[in-house]
């Protein structure tokens, strides 16, 4: 089959909304729908109800691609492939995603993590164009992190969980304990939007610039990002979601991120290119969507069932 002309589908699935979209590529986005995350009967119910209006008038999609929140299970040979696992989301432990969309629609399905799908879709269209070895970070209500490595998307054991990360906190500068219910001061729970909010008491849109909570905020993405560059060496960290709309954290970051490897790594995306090295998404708010676009081709090229 041909890839060039066929048209996908991408669903964004995400804790909070899902995105729907159609296409090939950003510049061919046909149709788009986005929803609320309720009940997954119902939004399940919603997304096949999008693809199935459109293969009705136009024909069939060549594949579908699903980038998930999680954690999620993406071993095409495990009994469990295809569902959300553990989510604390009211409701969706255990939904079988990829069956109920595969079922519906009688197409190809490809399923990752949605910053799995977001670092491909940026390797494919975005920031990280022509790149093998790159990651993607959301920061927002978790913060998660996708890697492609020599080209491939990380799985293994499950998938990664970088925003689990432990990192240093210095109880003096920052007494705050932490959000996550697993382990309190882990990266999500020390530096995502929740975590913002919880320590300074007011959302963290809301927090002005100049106030101390970036530096701090910087000071924890920084350390979490040299674990990052120091296990897997990636030629470039894309950051995106809520919290990075925050434009004055990219130089706080740059500036401690250098710092903190204080030299031993040489190469000069780690120092004087510091700033072409950790960036924000090239596909602006569309990596996720467009991201999904992208494994629905690659499934589409390996006859994925
Ligand atoms: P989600 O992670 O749910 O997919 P987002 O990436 O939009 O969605 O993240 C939402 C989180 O980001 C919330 O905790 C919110 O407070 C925070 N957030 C959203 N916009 C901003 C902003 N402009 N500045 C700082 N934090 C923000
Ligand atoms: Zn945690």
């Amino acid at each position: 089959m041909s890839t060039t002309s066929a048209v996908f589908g991408a669903i964004e699935a995400g804790g909070t909304k899902f995105v729907c979209a159609i296409g090939s590529g950003p510049d061919d986005v046909r149709a788009t729908t986005r929803f609320p995350t309720t009940t997954p009967a119902e939004t399940l119910a919603r997304t096949i109800a999008f693809f199935r209006e459109y293969q009705q008038q136009e024909g069939r999609l060549a594949a579908i691609g699903i980038g998930s929140f999680g954690p999620i299970d993406p071993d095409p040979r495990s009994p469990t492939y295809g569902r959300i696992t553990a989510t604390p989301k009211p409701g969706w432990a255990n939904t079988d995603i990829v069956g109920a969309i595969r079922a519906a629609l009688g197409v190809p399905v490809a399923f990752d993590t949605d910053v799995n799908a977001a670092v491909l879709g940026e390797a494919r269209w975005g920031a990280a164009q022509g790149l093998t070895n790159a990651v993607y970070i959301t920061v927002g209500t978790g913060i998660g992190g996708g890697a492609l490595v020599n080209g491939q998307l990380v799985h293994g054991l499950v998938h990664p969980e970088m925003g689990h990360m432990r990192l240093p906190r210095d109880a003096a500068r920052d007494p705050f304990a932490g959000v996550c219910p697993y382990h309190g001061d882990c990266w999500e729970g020390l530096a995502s939007g929740p975590a913002l909010a919880a320590r300074w008491g007011q959302p963290a849109e809301t927090l002005p610039s100049e106030h101390p909570a970036w530096a701090l905020e910087a000071h924890y993405l920084a350390l979490a990002l040299v674990n990052i560059i120091c296990v897997l060496s990636p030629q470039r960290i894309i950051l995106g979601g809520g919290v990075m709309q925050q434009q004055q954290l990219f130089p706080l970051i740059h500036h401690e991120t250098r710092a903190l490897l204080n030299g031993y790594i040489r190469s000069p995306a780690l120092s004087e290119a510091i700033e072409t090295f950790i960036v924000p998404p090239g596909l602006g708010g569309r990596s996720g969507q467009l991201g999904a676009l992208a494994l629905a081709q690659q499934a589409a090229q390996q006859r994925v069932p």
